[in-house]
Parts: structure tokens; C-alpha cells; sequence
């Protein structure tokens, strides 16, 4: 990739519509010159330091809906696109319904970027270290997309094609992800292992989410997405199958932690070695379990 960087953003017309129909006309008729933008922490990163060279920048923080943060006891939490980490933190719906949520927004970066950094901005960028799409993978979470056609909706599930590439068209916004209620006694948890505590992408996410599920043979439905090792956030399915079909105990969650592992494909970069992140899918997945497994006895 050839990279020019700029000292400070480099010039662009700030572009700021008055409706989602005149948002994705403009977008669409200028898809190489143009980007949504929320937060702006990863696109604004990208201008400057010259891998993304852009004509205009098109912010979609007033837009119709995007910042709504809403809960409905019957069909769960809506979440606008414009709507900051640092809200999702603080609300008490999430804190109840949604813990896990809260603390993949934690794991990500500072207070002051979060301020700033969205939920549905991580899940554009596409990035398999984004630390907030394996919660959004396991509470099922949905896509509200408006598009020159109108509006549609698309599951997180089938969303990522590669590293910054997803479903997402010309002209496609993102207006808002929901999510249905989960199980109440479900219980879950997010680990990052980082080079530092403070504001760095991670080496491996390991999300898990578990769910009492009768109609299965163990008893427990669990989910398990991983960041960082794969060019997708990576759904463990051996693992969460194999979870689903024996009895949970230490040494199940060990053998799903393996096959975690075994499904993992991650490469060399400036934060790991691949051998090193294949190692840390196995521990950091096993640890997951048992911290889950153990809130699931409660
Ligand atoms: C110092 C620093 C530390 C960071 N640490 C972390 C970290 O620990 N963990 C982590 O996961 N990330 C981290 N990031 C990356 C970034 O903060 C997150 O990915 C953040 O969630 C992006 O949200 P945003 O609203 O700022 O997105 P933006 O930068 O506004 O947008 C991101 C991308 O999504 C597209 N996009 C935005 N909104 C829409 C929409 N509604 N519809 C369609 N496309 C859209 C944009 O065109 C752009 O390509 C860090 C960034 C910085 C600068």
C-alpha cells in the first residue's frame, strides 16, 4: 500500500445532510470520492496518514434515528448508529439486558476516544481487532442499512467479507444495529490481550456468551467469536458445537478451547506472531469459559 502521510488531515469538503434518502444519493453518486463518517477515530487516522484519500466526508451524527438508545422489555435494545461508546457504558438497559456490551465498549482504547468512537463505527471499519463486534455477533445482533433503494436489514452474522470489507454498497448507511432480548440467566465475557492496558488494538478478543438452551444435549448454549486471528471476526462453530453436545465440564471447556484454537488463522503483524496469537486463542478461550461457566452456577 502506498502511504503518504500528512502531518495534520489533509484538505476535504465536510459534507453534512439533512435526511438519510439525501445522505445516501450523495454517497452514491460519489463512491470513490466519499465516506459516511460517525466518530471519525478510525477514518480521520486513515486520511492522515495517506492510506485513504477522500474529496468528502459525509457526517451522519443528526441524522434521522442515529442516535437513538432504546429498550423495549418485548423486543429488545436499539442502538443509533451516532450513538458513543461512552453512552452504551452508562446506560443502565445495557448494564442489565446487555452487560457484555458495556465491557467490550471498555476494552476499547481511553474515555476520550469513546467519547467520540461508536458501536456501528467499529462494525463498518471491519477490522477483525474490532474489540465491540464479537458482542454484537453473540447477542445476534441486526443491521438497519438505508440505501438508495431504501431500507433494509442485514444480520451481523453474514456482514464481514475481509479486512475493511463488508456487504455494505455505495451509497449504504448503517442507521442502527438491534438486538433482541437475550435469555435472562444468560452470562458472558469479553478478554483482550493487548501489549498494553491502554489504548491498543488487540493481539487476541476471545467474546464468549453462554445461555441456558434446553432442547440441547448439554444443557447450555455457548457462543464464542474471536478477534484478531482469523481476516473476520471468527465464529468458533467446533467449539460452540462440540459445547453443545456434551456435558459442560473442565475438561469439555478444555477441549472446546482446542478446537478454538484448531479454528483460528491468524498471521504475523506488528502487535504478534501468528504461533504466538494460535497459543493465546487456546488459553485466553479456556479462561473465557471457566469465567463464564462459573457465573452460569450462580
Ligand atoms: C488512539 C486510538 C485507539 C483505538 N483503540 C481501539 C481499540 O482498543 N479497539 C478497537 O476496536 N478500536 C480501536 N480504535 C479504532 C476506532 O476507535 C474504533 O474502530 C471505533 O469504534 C470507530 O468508530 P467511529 O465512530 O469513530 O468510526 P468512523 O471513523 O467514523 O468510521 C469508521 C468506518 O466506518 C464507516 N462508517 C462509519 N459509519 C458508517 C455508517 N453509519 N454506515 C456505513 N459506514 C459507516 C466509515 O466510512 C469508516 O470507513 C482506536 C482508534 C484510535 C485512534
Amino acid at each position: 500500500m502506498q502511504m503518504n502521510a500528512h502531518p495534520t488531515l489533509p484538505e476535504f469538503d465536510y459534507v453534512r445532510p439533512e435526511t438519510l434518502a439525501e445522505a445516501s444519493k450523495f454517497l452514491a453518486l460519489h463512491p470513490d470520492e466519499a465516506r459516511p463518517f460517525l466518530g471519525g477515530t478510525d477514518i480521520f487516522v486513515r486520511m492522515r496518514n495517506g492510506s485513504l484519500a477522500l474529496k468528502f466526508l459525509v457526517d451522519l451524527k443528526k441524522l434521522d434515528g442515529t442516535n437513538d438508545l432504546r429498550f423495549d422489555p418485548h423486543v429488545g435494545l436499539t442502538l443509533g448508529a451516532a450513538v458513543n461508546m461512552n453512552r452504551v457504558i452508562n446506560s443502565p438497559d445495557v448494564s442489565r439486558h446487555y452487560p457484555l456490551l458495556a465491557e467490550a465498549c471498555r476494552s476499547v482504547a481511553s474515555y476520550q476516544l469513546r467519547t467520540r468512537a461508536t458501536i456501528v463505527g467499529n462494525i463498518c471499519n471491519a477490522s477483525p481487532a474490532g474489540d465491540t463486534i464479537g458482542a454484537c455477533m453473540v447477542f445476534d445482533g441486526m443491521l438497519h442499512v438505508h440505501g438508495t433503494g431504501g431500507q433494509r436489514q442485514e444480520p451481523l452474522a453474514s456482514f464481514f467479507l475481509g479486512p475493511g470489507k463488508t456487504t455494505l454498497k455505495p451509497g449504504d448507511i448503517v442507521t442502527a444495529v438491534t438486538f433482541p432480548l437475550p435469555s435472562g440467566d444468560c452470562a458472558g465475557t469479553y478478554l483482550k490481550l493487548g501489549r498494553n492496558k491502554l489504548s491498543d488494538l488487540s493481539i487476541v478478543g476471545v467474546t464468549v456468551l453462554a445461555s441456558p438452551y434446553s432442547s440441547l444435549p448439554s444443557g447450555f448454549r455457548f457462543r464464542i467469536v474471536l478477534a484478531s486471528v482469523a481476516p473476520v471476526p471468527l465464529v468458533a462453530a467446533d467449539a460452540e458445537a462440540a459445547l453443545a453436545e456434551r456435558a459442560i465440564t473442565s475438561e469439555s471447556l478444555h477441549q472446546a478451547a482446542s478446537l478454538a484454537g484448531d479454528a483460528s488463522a491468524p498471521i504475523d503483524d506488528v502487535r504478534s506472531t501468528a504461533r504466538y496469537r494460535k497459543l493465546m486463542v487456546r488459553n485466553l478461550t479456556e479462561i473465557a469459559l471457566n469465567i463464564v461457566w462459573k457465573k452460569m452456577q450462580k
